[in-house]
């Protein structure tokens, strides 16, 4: 795996969609915890349009 988390946006948090892992702790994000979300570049490169959001909690789990 090459891919790398990239431009944290949300400054003050989001909701992930229904059913989405935290890229951190692999559990579930539940409607009523905060998010925050990434961008993972795909392998190979790409363009920006082509990278994958990826969420993680918020509080819990706060990127390295
Ligand atoms: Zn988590």
């Amino acid at each position: 795996m090459t891919s790398e988390l990239h431009d944290v946006t949300d400054e003050y948090g989001t909701y992930a969609p229904k059913g989405a892992a935290c890229l951190l702790c692999q559990r579930e994000i539940k409607p009523t915890e905060r998010a925050r979300r990434g961008y993972l570049t795909p392998e190979g490169g790409g363009k920006r349009g082509d990278m994958n959001p990826v969420y993680h909690h918020a509080q819990k789990c706060p990127p390295v």
